[in-house]
């Protein structure tokens, strides 16, 4: 499905088949010169059709197009080797740029695997988990050569000039899009409407948690009219979202920190105890992909009270534990 959101800007609904995220949303925007090209969607084969159809029926020379990857995760990134061309630019954050051409290697996911199995997740649970991860099957399969962006870069697209803001918290490399004259905010998964976007930890960064709230408040300082999403809705309140993913946040350290004082200790365990939006009777009857979202939060939450000094972590036999300190 394809939407004109504003002059030359258009939404591309990219379909991610079997997820709750249920598509990616790509945006066109159209240039006298080169067009830009943000997110793309999953490599496989539904997500190609849609997204090949939708800069087919806008007309887009793909030649004439660069691409710009919010960030490293498979429903963003994954389709980036199928549409540049020898011609394109493809702009990506640092981080997640090395971060792309790593899903494409085992020793990613294995190595992500071993940082799991340390805060008590059972071996064969993250092992199947991870094999059939869409980051690892729907990542774009071959090694890209990235144009690197940083904060305060600007890219020029037809009428509109962004400018580029780091945004790490949801992935290391994440990065927002800001147009200042038209009050535009290309937000990839940093700001989503009806999701609260899944914090986890990265051996690239330390305190994820503390980066995002962080980058929050950067946002939160800007003049904001319409949010470009990378999943469902847009977003023209960007402030109140904030408040609400702050607030978020906050009852979730809550929760940690009572479960903690209820004597738990491994992050597993931990996130086994925790709220959490999905159908399933019990933890143990969580699909291993939610738990790995569920432990990564747990581990975020808990990073983040150590970082301001309430939880100790210990390292005990290639085992993380935490505590409170009282
Ligand atoms: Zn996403």
């Amino acid at each position: 499905m394809i939407q004109e959101i504003l002059p030359d800007i258009y939404k591309i609904e990219v379909p991610l088949p079997g997820s709750p995220l249920k598509a990616t949303n790509s945006y066109l925007i159209k240039g006298r010169e080169r067009n830009l090209l943000i997110d793309t969607g999953w490599n496989r084969e539904e997500s190609r059709e849609a997204l090949f159809a939708g800069l087919a029926a806008l007309d887009a020379v793909l030649e004439k197009t660069d691409i710009l990857l919010t960030h490293v995760h498979a429903d963003h990134s994954g389709l980036s080797a199928a549409v540049a061309t020898e011609k394109s630019t493809l702009y990506c954050g640092e981080i997640d740029s090395e971060l792309v051409n790593a899903t494409g290697t085992p020793a990613y996911w294995s190595n992500i695997s071993a940082m799991f199995g340390v805060y008590g997740f059972p071996l064969e649970e993250i092992t199947s988990a991870m094999r059939a991860h869409p980051g690892r099957r729907y990542n774009p399969g071959v090694k890209q050569d990235f144009t690197i962006l940083r904060g305060n870069d600007v890219i020029q697209v037809g009428d509109y000039c962004f400018t580029c803001i780091e945004t790490p918290g949801h992935t290391p490399g994440h990065i927002c899009l800001y147009e200042p004259k038209s009050k535009i905010l290309v937000s990839g998964d940093h700001v989503l409407d009806d999701i609260t976007p899944n914090i986890t930890f990265e051996k690239r960064i330390e305190d994820s948690l503390g980066h995002y709230l962080h980058s929050l408040d950067i946002i939160d300082g800007l003049d904001i009219g319409i949010v470009l999403t990378g999943h469902r809705r847009l977003i023209d309140n960007i402030h109140k979202r904030i408040g609400e993913l702050k607030q978020h946040h906050q009852n979730r350290i809550n929760e940690v920190l009572d479960i903690l004082g209820a004597g738990l200790r491994d992050a597993y365990r931990i996130a086994g105890q925790m709220t959490w939006d999905i159908s399933a009777k019990s933890w143990e009857l969580f699909p291993p992909a939610q738990k790995v979202f569920a432990v990564g939060e747990a581990v975020t939450h808990l990073e983040y009270l150590q970082h301001i000094g309430k939880v100790r972590k210990n390292e005990n036999n290639g085992k993380v534990s935490f505590e409170l300190i009282y």
